[in-house]
């Protein structure tokens, strides 16, 4: 029977010829038939790939053939089996753009300097002990926050992953030096990079969720810290952890609750627009009335 699932990923390790994995993981990729983006650059991997359960699992043994994959921790969800239109296997200078490709250092043992991990389990220990100290801080842009989020998390004016340094420099977060700081973002990619730069420039302790929301989602769908639906960056768009998940977002037209993005149907414009189901049924709330149409990070996986 059919089953189609989508893994994410990621793996920091050096990588000295990141065309030759280019070329491997593309021939993976087609041998068994999956879609979706891998990102390889000196830094490592970051994927998101669609495909029949039993492909994705030949995928991961093949995978984990080269050593250093070995640790990568594979996220599964359920596909829809459509969810991405083709194979994009990419070289680029990191596997998120943060623009810190020469402040962020890489070993064996991934991203050096990072916040420390914690696992959903510990997270919640975590609040119950130390209540306000905690904050919950959004490795996300912006938008994807509108549908979902941590409670009382603070949330960056961030609309493409390139504009948390100059959040972050901004001086407007200081405040939070002091204070216990738990990132989170989708798989944990974005947060191994974030935390870094937060310890970078003075926040004490800083904390990541170990395999982000996803993995936290999971081991406590809507009866945790969590609250609302998680953007994906496929074709899914959003996806719940629970039948009891808040719905958090407002429409963009009328202001009544909704958690579905569309793309803004202008087609030079890269906006997504959210809207409830009478809205999006009415053709001339289809495009978007954002002032700046900004590039979003479409091929960001986690
Ligand atoms: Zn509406
Ligand atoms: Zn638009």
């Amino acid at each position: 029977m059919a089953q189609p699932k989508i893994i994410l990923f990621y793996c920091f390790t050096p990588i000295k010829d990141p065309e030759a994995f280019r070329l491997w993981q593309t021939a993976l990729g087609e041998q068994f038939n999956l879609k979706g983006r891998i990102i390889i650059s000196e830094h490592g991997i970051n994927g998101t790939l669609g495909g029949e359960m039993d492909d994705l699992k030949r995928y991961i043994r093949k995978t984990k053939e080269f050593k250093p994959f070995k640790k990568i921790d594979f996220k599964w969800s359920s596909g829809a089996g459509n969810d991405f239109p083709r194979l994009s296997v990419k070289v680029k200078p990191e596997l998120v753009a943060f623009g810190l490709d020469q402040e962020l250092k890489i070993d064996k043992h991934g991203v050096v300097g990072g916040g420390k991990h914690l696992a959903p389990e510990e997270v919640n220990k975590l609040v119950k002990k130390r209540g306000d100290e905690v904050v919950f801080f959004d490795g996300r842009n912006s938008y994807e926050a509108k549908i979902g989020r941590f409670k009382n998390a603070v949330i960056p004016n961030v609309e493409t992953t390139k504009d948390f340094v100059a959040e972050l420099d901004s001086g407007k977060y200081d405040h939070l030096k002091e204070k216990a700081i738990v990132t989170y973002c989708t798989g944990g990619i974005r947060c191994e990079i974030l935390s870094a730069a937060m310890k970078n420039r003075g926040f004490k302790e800083v904390y990541q969720i170990a395999g982000g929301i996803v993995r936290y989602g999971e081991t406590f769908p809507d009866d945790g810290y969590w609250e609302g639906s998680l953007y994906t960056f496929d074709g899914r768009m959003t996806m719940d952890f629970s039948k009891n998940a808040k719905v958090l977002g407002e429409c963009e037209k009328c202001g009544n609750k909704t958690k579905q993005f569309y793309n803004c149907e202008v087609q030079s414009c890269h906006s997504l627009i959210l809207l409830c189901e009478k809205c999006f049924s009415n053709s001339n709330n289809l495009s978007c009335t954002h002032e700046k149409n900004k590039q979003l990070d479409s091929e960001m996986v986690g």
